[in-house]
């Protein structure tokens, strides 16, 4: 008996100075109207697929921390090259200095991204990626004496929340109270068989209309936009009008890059490939930020001049980090092996094992997959914060899956070690749901 009054007690005081009280005091959470949601859930621990909090529960980490940790949480391997590189070489100025980890990334990027890719820009975000992708779009034009201003973009694609990136987005629940103060940015929708004319008809009078400098895209899948998937012919057409156009195309492959989509890059999967590709998320397995902008010789050399103006100045303190270099190295390794390449089949082959089990059922409006993502659609409408979407979410939670409902689209996008077992569970937890909305 007295041990269990203890325990109360505890409990209380955890409640009174735990972590959640702690963090309403000073913290404000990305994306979340506090006023609603007061509440965060702490997590204490992660490893491999798992997620734990206070209590020791576990959640299935169904979406890899926003798909960055897909090597598995403090994944042994990396943890172990990490740690090396924090001893030898933290952090160092990269104007002016270089570094192994720095050098040799770029070789292994190189070696794995399409075959036109030679220079590797490095930043510490996906936002910032495609900012410097933008920029160098836009310098690359002016450098040759044009001024070119105009950006093209998909209607409701998601490129980041720096301002540069957030224009290019078409979500307007993020761009509000900014949209004033935009860059130039013309938006053609994403094609598919019905459309894909019109979007072509759009697509020349912009071109014809605008000084355009670039198109920024997501590749096949569009992350935010609830996992909406495009086909490879379509967007190769419009990749081929740009080309013909000197129309810069940057490959926004902060979230379809290091695998998910079946290839190493979804870009792979399409003929014409980009000038400019941007990278973060998955490149340093969740451990660091970083990402890195990849582009052409003929961007690279739009800028070598006598003239330092023509260089590109543009600079994050972090830049090539070498701990985050490390990181990015061993998970590029680590892809690359027979190991990873089988799980990212075993994956892809389960969901579509699971697609064709549940596809017809009479709750689902669509369902569609990639390589590892897999999306469905409820076949109720809702908003994309609204309550119905909590629910979902909880739903998932209390049987220990954090997925995370974009509006009425559920989708998976689990970390590469994810074992079957878990996948089953997922599915299961799916299936429930589809019971009882
Ligand atoms: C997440 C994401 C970004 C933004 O990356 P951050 O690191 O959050 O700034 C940009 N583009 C795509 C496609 C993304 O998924």
């Amino acid at each position: 008996m007295k041990v269990e009054q203890d325990n109360k007690v505890s409990d209380l005081m955890i409640e009174e100075n735990g972590l959640r009280a702690r963090d309403q005091k000073h913290i404000w959470h990305p994306l979340t109207q506090h006023k609603i949601h007061p509440e965060a859930l702490p997590i204490v621990k992660a490893k491999g697929a798992l997620l734990y909090d206070e209590s020791g529960k576990e959640y299935i980490d169904g979406i890899a921390s926003w798909y960055t940790a897909m090597y598995g949480h403090c994944n042994e391997y990396i943890l172990a090259k990490v740690g090396k590189q924090m001893q030898q070489l933290d952090q160092i100025v990269f104007a002016g200095f270089t570094h192994e980890p720095a050098i040799k990334l770029s070789e292994a990027l190189i070696e794995i991204l399409p075959e036109n890719q030679e220079k590797i820009f490095f930043s510490d975000n996906g936002s910032t990626a495609n900012e410097v992708g933008i920029k160098m779009a836009l310098q690359y034009h002016f450098n040759r004496g044009e001024k070119r201003n105009t950006i093209i973009a998909f209607e409701d694609g998601f490129h980041g929340d720096t301002f540069g990136a957030m224009s290019a987005s078409g979500l307007s629940v993020y761009n509000g109270p900014f949209e004033d103060f935009f860059i130039d940015v013309q938006r053609i929708p994403t094609p598919n068989t019905n459309n894909i004319d019109e979007v072509i008809e759009k697509l020349h009078n912009i071109i014809d209309s605008n000084s355009v400098a670039a198109f920024i895209y997501e590749p096949l899948v569009q992350g935010a936009n609830a996992m909406h998937m495009f086909d490879a012919k379509y967007i190769n057409q419009i990749l081929k009008i740009c080309k013909e156009n000197d129309v810069i195309t940057i490959a926004d492959e902060v979230m379809t890059g290091f695998g998910k989509t079946g290839s190493m890059f979804a870009s792979d999967i399409i003929e014409t490939k980009p000038d400019i590709i941007s990278m973060s998320k998955a490149l340093t397995a969740g451990f660091v930020p970083m990402a890195v902008t990849s582009c052409t010789q003929d961007i690279y050399d739009a800028f070598l001049d006598d003239s330092v103006g023509k260089a590109f100045f543009h600079a994050h303190t972090y830049s090539a980090n070498p701990i985050a270099c490390a990181a990015a190295l061993a998970g590029i390794e680590l892809l690359q092996s027979e190991e990873y390449q089988n799980h990212i089949q075993r994956i892809t082959a389960s969901h579509q094992e699971f697609d064709q089990k549940i596809k017809n059922h009479p709750k689902i409006k669509t369902t569609r997959q990639q390589g590892v993502i897999y999306a469905l659609d409820l076949q109720i409408e809702m908003d994309r914060y609204g309550k119905k979407r909590y629910e979902i979410f909880d739903h998932f939670m209390q049987k220990g899956i954090f997925l995370r409902p974009l509006g009425s689209t559920i989708y998976i996008l689990a970390p590469y070690v994810v074992s079957t077992e878990q996948l089953d569970k997922m599915y299961e937890a799916i299936l429930e749901l589809l019971e009882s909305v």
